[in-house]
């Protein structure tokens, strides 16, 4: 969404990207004017990740993956090549997690995001994040690049 407010007359905002996501109610408002009506708000933008067959998988799929799993604190998921992702986890607690009696469900996460991908796009390595001070304050967890 980039939006215009002019209310501020200090800082008015002018074709303000906010980085949200939404998308056009599909009823008019029923207030009765014409103007173009925003519907859901969809919240923040994430990249959109290809699969070997060309279907797009948003990036919504990944985090929701992590809703589940309690015990990473952050991650990062790059599309490396088409047929191949990285999944960069680090842990609440590494000492912690070793300790459970169940483990960390590296390879239970790599097939669900094996059979998101599909078939051919078969390649996904799951590895430890170490946080740099950076990182670790990096809200998006994106690279710098
Ligand atoms: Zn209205």
């Amino acid at each position: 969404m980039v939006v215009t407010s002019l209310r501020n007359r200090a800082m008015p905002l002018v074709r303000y990207r906010i980085g949200d996501e939404a998308c056009w109610a599909a009823e008019p408002c029923p207030c009765g004017r014409h103007w173009p009506l925003l519907g859901k708000v969809a919240g923040r933008v994430t990249d959109s990740f290809v699969t070997a067959s060309g279907a797009l998988v948003h990036g919504a799929f990944f985090t929701r993956l992590f809703y589940d799993r309690p015990w990473v604190r952050r991650f990062q998921v790059v599309q490396d090549e088409v047929t191949s992702i990285t999944v960069r986890l680090a842990p609440i607690d590494a000492v912690e997690v070793a300790q459970r009696e169940h483990g960390p469900d590296t390879d239970a996460l790599a097939h669900e995001i094996q059979a998101a991908m599909g078939a051919r796009s078969n390649r996904v390595t799951v590895r430890p994040w170490a946080l740099t001070a950076r990182s670790a304050s990096n809200g998006s967890g994106r690279s710098p690049n």
